[in-house]
């Protein structure tokens, strides 16, 4: 059974999920595959032990669940890494994501996270499932991308990537100027943040600090 196709439909799997969806039509709808038929391989995929396909319903099953669940959080990874780390566009960004995802192997794919500083969404804002790297205290690889808490005062780092908790957060910080290229040097942390850009000082409550992933410049 083609891997690739197997693969794309568990991450299509969770990502309907998400949205509140296990329709098998929408499976069919979202693989556009013309060289094989989804619904055969999703019959092998049943015999395989990877889903449940009940009436219109398409259920992943714990052994499923598992892979489904890595591949997304390997696909989303590498979308932060190439799109805001190697700025490579979002298009391409996504292309690269479906390619390294299927090799990637689970130690990479941490050192990767860590490397990122565990960021909990891609850049289209979805979340990426946490992997055992993220709840470890000690922190083997040194991080190119930080939370800004985490970065020292006095330190200049570039604006990576942005998490908001909600949307108009974004727009709010856009029209400071604190975006993605942004160049901030960080002058406190207590009581409050105070970043300087071009001259100018702004002062940001300690929870957006956590929300602004940095790369520090040397
Ligand atoms: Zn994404
Ligand atoms: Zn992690």
């Amino acid at each position: 059974m083609s891997n690739n196709l197997k693969d794309e439909i568990l991450e299509l799997l969770w990502s309907l999920r998400e949205k509140g969806s296990k329709s098998y039509m929408d499976i069919i709808e979202g693989i556009s595959d013309s060289d094989n038929d989804t619904s055969d391989i999703m019959r092998k995929m049943e015999k395989a032990g990877l889903i449940r396909i009940i009436g219109d319903d398409v259920e992943l099953t714990e052994k499923g669940e598992a892979r489904s669940r890595d591949l997304t959080r390997r696909h989303r990874l590498a979308e932060r890494l190439f799109y805001d780390v190697l700025e490579v566009g979002m298009e391409e960004s996504e292309f690269a994501a479906c390619e390294i995802e299927h090799f990637l192997s689970p130690h990479v794919t941490d050192s990767v996270c860590s490397f990122l500083g565990h960021p909990p969404t891609c850049p289209h804002g979805k979340p990426i499932p946490r992997g055992k790297c993220c709840s470890r205290y000690k922190a083997d690889i040194k991080p190119l991308v930080m939370q800004l808490k985490e970065l020292e005062v006095g330190s200049e780092a570039r604006i990576v990537f942005i998490v908001p908790s909600d949307d108009t957060r974004l727009e709010r910080l856009a029209s400071m100027g604190i975006i993605p290229g942004s160049i901030i040097r960080l002058r406190q942390k207590r009581p409050s943040y105070v970043l300087e850009i071009d001259e100018t000082s702004l002062a940001l409550d300690s929870l957006i600090a956590e929300e602004i992933y940095v790369k520090e410049q040397v």
